[in-house]
């Protein structure tokens, strides 16, 4: 068995030691005689996973107790719709745009109500974060959104929006558990698990209580009211009970590893080892503009098409795989989640050295 190192963008690498633990529980969980698939989502052995997966998210990113905590299904695209449908209770919300996410996000809720784009940084590719400290936030908003890292294009808010008084709303889907949150800054954080946590088919929302309502936009289904899943704990359905086992898995994991503090310090001495030999390379360069750089995804290019792909060939021989950058960007994007050893960019930075000798 070869592991490689996957620098998907997502899904993308899990904890080995997670993976593990599953495997040798799909036959027999914890003495069920069942695999996690085949149980019910209402028996207690299920009842005490989703719980003590919700306690442990709780504890490692310090949610307040007037929060709450939905599983969810749909990924993070269907959050787009279900913002707006539970949030807008004017109708208005303020978008921040600064990648391909955001802007499905803002073009979905203009469906729904009036949603205005008051920040952008399209004109240049979304290589930076727009200065966001004093935007013309409308009066009447329900909310401003944003997305917290930029998964495409590699940037990430280092400072957050100034909304003046408005309800923040973030889809932290490529950088949640990579580093502290202080979820009090946010009306609503959500997250597709698929990024940093666990496997494809589950969305997490956390979400403050006094956001939740009943008497949300006409024709809302019934599914995709917060209250509706609010009052089941997650149970109005059969929700996605294997990928939350695994993001419980993850969890503990991470409580283990020391948490988000330690994630944090793991994470940013990774990505300096790319960005240190990226600012020093005369083949390579990053396309972000520095001081708005992710911890989690390092787009950079030659500068030539022909080269990059032959970097992207001779990468993947060498078992770094997935690293050919989004269709919409070219060049190659080294996605380097909490899951991805020191040893796997250390190792990549090693081949990238190679390679510039070689073709220079
Ligand atoms: C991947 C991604 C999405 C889309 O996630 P789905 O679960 O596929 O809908 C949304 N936002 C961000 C920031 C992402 O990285």
């Amino acid at each position: 068995m070869a592991r490689v190192y996957n620098f998907s963008a997502g899904p993308s690498m899990l904890p080995v030691e997670v993976l593990k633990e599953a495997a040798e529980e799909m036959l027999d969980y914890n003495g069920t005689g069942m695999s996690v698939m085949e149980m019910s989502h209402r028996s207690k052995a299920f009842e005490e996973i989703i719980q003590s997966a919700e306690q442990d998210l709780r504890d490692l990113m310090n949610i307040p107790d007037n929060y709450k905590v939905l599983f969810l299904q749909g990924g993070a695209s269907q959050q787009f719709s279900a913002i707006p449908m539970n949030l807008m209770k004017n109708g208005v919300a303020d978008y921040i745009v600064t990648g391909q996410w955001a802007k499905k996000a803002y073009e979905e809720a203009c469906r729904y109500g009036k949603a205005n784009k008051i920040a952008t940084s399209e004109d240049k590719t979304f290589s930076y974060i727009p200065d966001c400290s004093d935007l013309p936030i409308s009066e009447d908003a329900d909310y401003v959104y944003i997305c917290h890292n930029n998964t495409i294009y590699g940037t990430t808010f280092k400072e957050l929006p100034n909304t003046k008084g408005k309800t923040l709303v973030a889809d932290m889907s490529s950088d949640i558990l990579s580093q502290p949150v202080n979820v009090e800054d946010y009306g609503m954080i959500y997250f597709g698990v698929q990024k940093n946590v666990g496997p494809a088919g589950v969305v997490v929302v956390i979400i403050r209580e006094d956001l939740i309502r009943d008497d949300v936009m006409e024709g809302t289904p019934t599914m995709l009211k917060y209250k509706t899943q609010a009052d089941a704990d997650s149970l109005y359905n059969t929700p996605p009970a294997y990928g939350i086992y695994i993001c419980g898995k993850v969890f503990k994991h991470l409580k283990k590893l020391g948490g988000l503090e330690k994630m944090k310090e793991y994470n940013e001495k990774k990505a300096k080892i790319l960005y240190d030999f990226l600012d020093a390379s005369k083949l390579f360069k990053g396309t972000v503009v520095a001081k708005d750089r992710s911890l989690m995804n390092v787009p950079f290019v030659t500068g030539d098409k022909d080269m990059d792909a032959k970097f992207v060939k001779e990468a993947t021989e060498a078992g770094f795989v997935n690293l050919k950058g989004h269709r919409s960007v070219g060049g190659m994007r080294a996605s380097i989640y909490n899951a991805m050893p020191m040893e796997g960019v250390e190792k990549l930075v090693e081949f990238m050295k190679k390679f510039e000798e070689e073709n220079a």
